[in-house]
C-alpha cells in the first residue's frame, strides 16, 4: 500500500472488499513507525455519501449548504461537490477553495456574521451575492461593498436550551423592522432570513420559535416590498442518524405550516458536523511519559485505583494548538483508544493525556483508564472530523497532520448508483487499489 504516504492529499484510496478501515490504519500506522511516528488523519469518505444520502431521504425539502469551516480538506470538498450540497463559507479563503472546486457562486453563501469589508468586496467580485447580516453596521459596511448583495437575515435563537437567553449571534424581530429601513434607505435586498440552533433538536421549542419568528420577518419584508425566497435553518445536527429524523419530525411540520411547499420558498440549512464528524480517525503517538505516585490530589473517580498504582501521564504528539483545538472551546470530549492490541485482564491505569506544547492548557483528557502505555505507542481518536481541519483550526506554525483518505469499493459503487460520481470527481482523483502488495504503478485513475 505504498501510495498511502505519497501524494496522500490528492488521493483516495478505494478499498477493494474486505479491506476494513482498520486495515487502513493499522497499515498507515505501520509505515508512519517507520518514518518518525508523526500524527495522521485518515478520512473515510464513504461516510460523507451515507450521510448525504441519508439526509436525502429524511430532510426531503431542505437542501444543505455544507459549513466549511468544519473541514475543509480538498477529499472533503470534492466528494461533497460531487454529491451536489451547496456551500456556507466564512471567509475570503474559504470562498476561494469552493470556487475553485468550479461551484457556481449561486450556491455559496457567506455567512460569517463580522465580516471583514475586504473580503465582502471580494465576494463581490467572485458572484458570491447571498450574505447573511445581523446588524445595522454589518448592513452599512455590506452596502458599501457589494451593490449585488442578497442578505439573509440572521434572527437569533434560544438554543442554549436553558431559561436565560444567550444572544450570541443574531438580531431580534424589533431590529429586523430597522434593518428593512435601512436596507431600503441603502437600496440593498433582503431575500430571506437565516437562524442557527446550535444544539439541534434537544429543544423542540426553539425552532418552533425560530420558524414562527422567520414567518414574522417574512410578513415584515413583503411590507416593505422586498421579495422573499430563502429560509435558511442552520446547522447544529449531530452525526448520529437519529438526529436527523428527530429534528425532521419537529422541523417538517412547521415548515408545512408557516412556509408550505407552494410559497416557492427555498429551505436551506448549514450542516457541519452531520457530514464530516464519524468520518474522521485521528492517530497519534506517545512522545513522553510521566509516572507518579498516587497521592491525595487524586480526583474522586479515582478513588478505586489501589493506593500504591502509579498514575500515568502521557504526552502524545497533536494537542489543543493543533488537531485538538475544539478542546479549548469546550466542544471536545476526545475518547482515546489504544492501538496494541493488550489481555483484557491487564491492568487499567489513572492516565491523563496532553499534547506536546507543555502548556498548562494543552490538556486532552483528564482522566481516563488505560493500560500502561509505552513511548512510541500508539493511540486513536474517532470523530475527530470537525474542528479540527477547517481553515481557521491551522493556527501556529504546527503542521497539520497528513490526511489519507479512503472509501469502501461498496460505497463508491453506490456513489456511483445514486448518480453522484461526477465527471469532475474523476478528473480529480486518483483510486488506489489498497491490496498491501500493490507497487505505485499498479495506481490508476478512474478516469482513464
Ligand atoms: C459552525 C456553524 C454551523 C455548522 O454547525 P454544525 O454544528 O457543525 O452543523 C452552522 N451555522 C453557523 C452559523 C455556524 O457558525
Amino acid at each position: 500500500m505504498k501510495g498511502f504516504l505519497e501524494d496522500a492529499n490528492y488521493s483516495i484510496s478505494l478499498l477493494d472488499e474486505g479491506v476494513t478501515p482498520g486495515d487502513v490504519i493499522d497499515n498507515c500506522i505501520y509505515e508512519h513507525t517507520l518514518t518518525g511516528k508523526n500524527a495522521f488523519f485518515v478520512g473515510d469518505l464513504g461516510k460523507l455519501t451515507k450521510q448525504h444520502i441519508h439526509w436525502q431521504n429524511v430532510m426531503t425539502r431542505v437542501k444543505p449548504f455544507y459549513n466549511v469551516k468544519c473541514n475543509s480538506t480538498p477529499g472533503v470538498l470534492e466528494i461533497l461537490a460531487a454529491l451536489g450540497t451547496g456551500f456556507a463559507c466564512s471567509s475570503k479563503t474559504e470562498m476561494a477553495l469552493i470556487q475553485d472546486l468550479g461551484i457556481s457562486s449561486k450556491n455559496i453563501i457567506f455567512t460569517n456574521p463580522c465580516k471583514q469589508a475586504s473580503q465582502i468586496k471580494y465576494a463581490a467580485k467572485i458572484g458570491v451575492n447571498l450574505l447573511s447580516c445581523d446588524s445595522e453596521l454589518e448592513l452599512k459596511k455590506i452596502a458599501r461593498n457589494h451593490p449585488n448583495a442578497k442578505l439573509l437575515l440572521h434572527i437569533a435563537t434560544e438554543d442554549n436550551g436553558g431559561e436565560e437567553m444567550i444572544m450570541k449571534f443574531g438580531t431580534t424581530l424589533k431590529n429586523c423592522r430597522h434593518l428593512m429601513e435601512c436596507a431600503k434607505e441603502l437600496d440593498v435586498q433582503i431575500v430571506g432570513v437565516k437562524f442557527h440552533v446550535s444544539n439541534s433538536c434537544k429543544e423542540p421549542q426553539v425552532y418552533k420559535h425560530a420558524i414562527s419568528d422567520a414567518r414574522c420577518v417574512f410578513d415584515m419584508a413583503e411590507e416593505f416590498g422586498f421579495t422573499m425566497n430563502m429560509l435558511n435553518i442552520g446547522g447544529g445536527f449531530t452525526d448520529n442518524e437519529q438526529n436527523l429524523e428527530e429534528v425532521n419530525h419537529i422541523v417538517s411540520p412547521l415548515l408545512d405550516m408557516y412556509f408550505p411547499e407552494d410559497s416557492g420558498i427555498n429551505v436551506v440549512s448549514e450542516p457541519g458536523c452531520y457530514y464530516v464528524s464519524s468520518a474522521f480517525t485521528l492517530a497519534v503517538n506517545v512522545v513522553a511519559k510521566k509516572a507518579a505516585q498516587c497521592d491525595k490530589r487524586l480526583p474522586f473517580e479515582m478513588e478505586q485505583t489501589r493506593n500504591d498504582e502509579p498514575v500515568f501521564t502521557y504526552y502524545i504528539n497533536d494537542g489543543v494548538y493543533g488537531s485538538f483545538a475544539s478542546k479549548l472551546s469546550g466542544n471536545l470530549n476526545a475518547i482515546p483508544e489504544v492501538h496494541k492490541k493488550y489481555k483484557e485482564d491487564e491492568p487499567l491505569f489513572a492516565s491523563s493525556l496532553w499534547g506536546p506544547s507543555c502548556d498548562e492548557l494543552d490538556q486532552i483528557v483528564e482522566n481516563c483508564l488505560l493500560p500502561e502505555l509505552n513511548i512510541g505507542d500508539w493511540l486513536l481518536f474517532d470523530s475527530m472530523g470537525s474542528g479540527a481541519l477547517g481553515e481557521r483550526s491551522t493556527f501556529n506554525d504546527l503542521q497539520r497532520p497528513p490526511v489519507y483518505y479512503i472509501m469502501s469499493f461498496s460505497d463508491w459503487c453506490e456513489m456511483q448508483d445514486a448518480g453522484f460520481a461526477s465527471d469532475t470527481l474523476m478528473k480529480n482523483f486518483f483510486f488506489v487499489p489498497s491490496c498491501i502488495q500493490l507497487s505505485p504503478e499498479d495506481t490508476f485513475s478512474i478516469a482513464a
